[in-house]
């Protein structure tokens, strides 16, 4: 989280501890104190404008980022709290500055200055003169072999000694901090080859549906070659059709010139029969009374 906080100081070793508690969130300032306390704080870097940090939280490591400047304190953490107007780790920082620069200014003005009020013991600025004791050191490098060999082969940290709050514990803090993402990693590197697997399989199952409408596509235009065939042979059908009704229709037309024909022909026999019965009538008149 970042922030931009107005502030009238213009030296960072100025903001005390009332000053700090008086403007953050009651439970940021228990909390930074605590870490202040339990030597979670690591100073990399300061001066009077600016410090740069980084805090052994409940979840991890976080490196932070204050500085003074046109009147503001602007302060960088890499948490994600939404604490206001500065995360816990940020308050722990400025406690721990304030801490170690108060003798340091002391020094330079011992009459003016009043007597210190804070709360905190008296401990020289982390990481330059540091506590540690050498049974602690034996210890963590005891635990730290096995601890070793754990993280090359891939295995859980050896359960850590319990050592009092320092820099000791701090450092297996910090190994097992590691471990943690190291573990985190591994865990998202395996939920992509899960996501990757899924999306494969996905694309087997599309590559199917689509063998599957070429072959329907296939044979849809098989079937309609078949139909097109089909409509042809119904075409030829219907042509020849035509031509033999034309013919009977022509067949008809000869049928009736030839009955026309025919019926002509039979009145002129009428006609002859008639003929030949008047010639008949007349070859009787002619012989006289038949004899008898
Ligand atoms: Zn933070």
């Amino acid at each position: 989280m970042r922030n931009r906080i107005p502030c009238t100081a213009d030296r960072l070793s100025l903001l005390d501890p009332p000053m700090i508690q008086s403007v953050v969130e009651s439970t940021a300032f228990q909390i930074g104190h605590q870490y202040v306390s339990e030597n979670r704080v690591r100073i990399v870097e300061a001066d009077e404008s600016q410090i740069s940090s980084a805090v052994i939280g409940n979840s991890g490591l976080y490196e932070q980022t204050i500085k003074l400047k046109d009147g503001h304190l602007l302060t960088k953490c890499t948490c994600t709290l939404v604490e206001e107007p500065m995360c816990r780790h940020c308050v722990a920082v400025l406690l721990e500055y304030h801490r170690w620069s108060q003798p340091r200014t002391a020094a330079k003005r011992p009459r003016e200055t009043r007597p210190r009020e804070t709360p905190y013991p008296e401990r020289p600025p982390s990481g330059s003169v540091p506590d540690i004791k050498l049974s602690e050191i034996m210890i963590f490098m005891e635990w730290l072999q096995p601890a070793v060999r754990a993280l090359e082969k891939g295995q859980a940290l050896p359960e850590a000694p319990t050592l009092e709050a320092g820099e000791v514990a701090s450092w297996i803090q910090a190994i097992r901090n590691l471990e943690d993402r190291r573990r985190e990693s591994e865990a998202v590197q395996l939920a992509l080859e899960a996501d990757m697997r899924d999306r494969e399989a996905y694309v087997g199952h599309l590559t199917h549906q689509l063998q599957i409408s070429l072959d329907e596509t296939k044979s849809a235009q098989a079937a309609r070659r078949e139909l097109q065939e089909e409509l042809a042979s119904y075409k030829t059908m219907l042509a020849r059709t035509l031509e033999i009704s034309k013919e009977i229709g022509r067949f008809d037309g000869q049928m009736k010139t030839l009955a026309g024909e025919l019926m002509e022909k039979g009145s002129r026999l009428e006609a002859l029969a008639v003929s030949f019965q008047e010639l008949a009538a007349a070859l009787r008149t002619l012989g006289g009374p038949p004899v008898g």
